[in-house]
């Protein structure tokens, strides 16, 4: 298993639509940003890159790329979600903080976490959503988003059922190899086929 965390943050602005979880919300304002501001599932983007150490955000979709701009964010989690599987991985769960005074998450919470359920690919069971007010923090015009994964292995069922199945089951040779291959050589990140090398400076 493997565990990554996120965290974004964007500033409200007039005049501009609000997308949270890739729902258009109804709201007098937006939050401010290079692609369309989806702090939610930047937070979750940064998570599932974090959870298989390829990178983050920024290192895929430099905010200073024209490509990117007004870039609906639903693009990048997908390549998040494409980093996962090539690393053989699969989300378990993910859970999520949104700190924001205005609006009002509580009536849309349900229709939020299916539609990130929906764009992760997983059940709306395997998904949190949890809105707080930022009190104390003196960021009334400030959206923020915190994000923990949980991935599991798709290879060590396989190696196990694979073990289960051998005539060769019990002898050390093959029990060496499953161990090998489930403590071992997964975690050779370097495997990944990234597109971009990690850049520490780039980040969003
Ligand atoms: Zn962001």
């Amino acid at each position: 298993m493997r565990i990554g965390i996120g965290f974004d943050s964007h500033v409200f602005q007039a005049g501009i639509p609000l997308i949270i979880g890739g729902l258009a919300i109804e709201h007098t304002e937006g939050l401010a940003g290079h692609s369309d501001g989806d702090v939610l599932l930047h937070a979750i983007t940064d998570a599932l890159l974090g959870a298989v150490s390829a990178g983050d955000i920024g290192s895929f979709f430099p905010p200073n790329d024209p490509r990117w701009k007004g870039a609906a964010s639903s693009v990048f989690l997908q390549t998040a979600l494409e980093e996962v599987a090539t690393a053989g991985y699969r989300i378990v769960n993910v859970d999520t903080v949104l700190i924001l005074e205005r609006p009002k998450i509580a009536p849309i919470a349900g229709e939020l976490r299916e539609r990130v359920a929906q764009l992760l690919g997983v059940k709306p069971g395997e998904v949190g959503i949890k809105a707080k007010t930022p009190e104390g923090l003196g960021l009334e015009h400030t959206a923020v988003a915190h994000c923990t994964v949980l991935l599991e292995s798709l290879k060590a069922p396989d190696a196990l059922a694979h073990l289960v199945a051998s005539e060769e089951a019990g002898s050390e040779e093959e029990l060496n190899a499953v161990v090998e291959g489930l403590v071992g050589g997964r975690h050779d990140m370097t495997a990944l086929g990234r597109k971009k090398p990690f850049d520490t400076d780039d980040l969003t």
